[in-house]
């Protein structure tokens, strides 16, 4: 057999849901030579990168480290952890991502109640304290930025409520993360668990996550062992805590790559982040309604970082991804489950929340649109686009 050719992967801009592009910072810190994952030097990084992390969530929990996988680990690890079979918990799930955590707390043995909506909403308040009031559950889940609609749920008074019932509140943080605001402590949440590849602009791989006190109490109070020996937050604590026992070999890279993307956010500005988010949505969101689009979500919810918006009559999903694709290098989301082949996604997390990020995109997809038939008016679309910057 021949050797293949290496691989040279072609430019693409990750509009989608997730990966974002790298910063390229970041793939320059992924080039550094490997470390021991118990050299004095990594363990250095390694505190480091947790004041980072509360940084960036804004808290000062102890339980704050990099879960060494995806996304979907830190769902599974904050889950397994404050669970034990029996327990009840409520899930908020008005999209996939709220779905999924229904479907982990049931795995992890709980009692299930889920409160549901339709696609593209949010909760309100008294919704969730009636549940509250009547299930009473250890745990409440809920989504901050609920990718798979685009919607952004607000949680500034919801752990003051969930501590009212006794309630742990915990938040899948993987879209919110580095691209709007998010207040660990001052909004009383309980656990949060995000990813590397969206809002901080890094590769797949890590899942930041942060636990309170009160969680962690309930943790150290277990009855029984978490079900999960890789997840399990007291064995890991013992690596990215004082004793540092050897657990996982971490990967070294990564946390190198999450390192730079978390001074990035720091240096920039929490702040200063969360309205270059908004700005360039708002310039996109201009744009996108010049050329006739319409958001799928509730009009007052709307993500800056992932723009859902419905697909015209005329059009199909696919040949217009594939085109944006293959013509124009530029990677946009499908729908996922209720919303299948009825929207596209389209994210501008960290570093792709540019002004020529949202010229490019725009006039892709106006001359797909165009080419496939649909008629509509680019030069119109770009500049309803720059009035934003203009007035900015
Ligand atoms: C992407 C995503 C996840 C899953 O993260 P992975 O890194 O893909 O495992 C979970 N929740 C939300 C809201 C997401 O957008």
């Amino acid at each position: 057999m021949s050797l293949p050719i290496s691989f040279d992967p072609p430019r693409r801009l990750l509009l989608g849901p997730g990966p974002s592009d790298c910063h390229p910072r970041v793939l320059r810190a992924m080039a550094a030579p490997l470390l021991g994952h118990l050299d004095p030097a990594f363990v250095g990084l390694m505190s480091n990168l947790q004041d980072l992390l509360r940084q960036a969530f804004q808290t000062k929990n102890t339980l704050t480290l990099a879960i060494s996988a995806t996304g979907m680990a830190g769902m599974e690890c904050t889950l397994v952890n404050l669970l034990e079979p029996g327990d009840k918990v409520v899930i908020c799930a008005a999209g996939h991502f709220g779905q999924r955590m229904v479907e982990v707390a049931g795995r992890a043995g709980a009692k299930v109640s889920t409160l549901a909506m339709p696609w593209g909403q949010v909760f309100d308040l008294n919704q969730i304290r009636e549940v509250l009031q009547s299930v009473r559950p250890k745990v409440l889940g809920i989504v901050h930025a609920e990718t798979s609609t685009g919607a952004l749920q607000p949680l500034a008074d919801l752990g003051k409520l969930s501590h009212e019932f006794d309630t742990l509140l915990v938040v899948d943080t993987v879209t919110s993360l580095g691209c709007v605001e998010l207040d660990v402590d001052g909004w009383e949440i309980d656990a949060v668990f995000s990813c590397s590849q969206k809002g901080l602009s890094c590769p797949p791989g890590l899942s930041p996550v942060s636990f309170s006190e009160r969680s962690a109490e309930v943790i150290r109070n277990r009855k029984t062992p978490c079900q999960s020996w890789y997840l399990d937050l007291g064995l890991l604590m013992k690596y990215w805590g004082q004793d540092r026992f050897y657990h996982h070999t971490a990967p070294i890279t990564m946390n190198y790559a999450l390192f730079e993307g978390l001074r990035l956010v720091i240096e920039e500005g929490l702040e200063t982040r969360w309205n270059r988010h908004k700005l360039h949505h708002r310039a996109l969101k201009a744009g996108l309604e010049s050329l006739g689009f319409q958001y799928a979500t509730q009009q007052d919810a709307i993500l800056p970082q992932l723009n859902a918006i419905l697909i015209p009559k005329g059009l199909e999903d696919l040949p217009v991804r594939k085109a944006m694709l293959e013509d124009y290098g530029i990677e946009i989301g499908a729908g996922l489950g209720d919303f299948r082949g009825k929207i596209w996604r389209i994210g501008l997390m960290g570093y792709n929340a540019r002004k020529d990020v949202v010229m490019q995109v725009l006039a892709a997809l106006g001359s797909v649109m165009k080419r496939l038939g649909h008629p509509c008016d680019i030069a119109l679309a770009l500049e309803a686009s720059d009035g934003i910057y203009s007035k900015a």
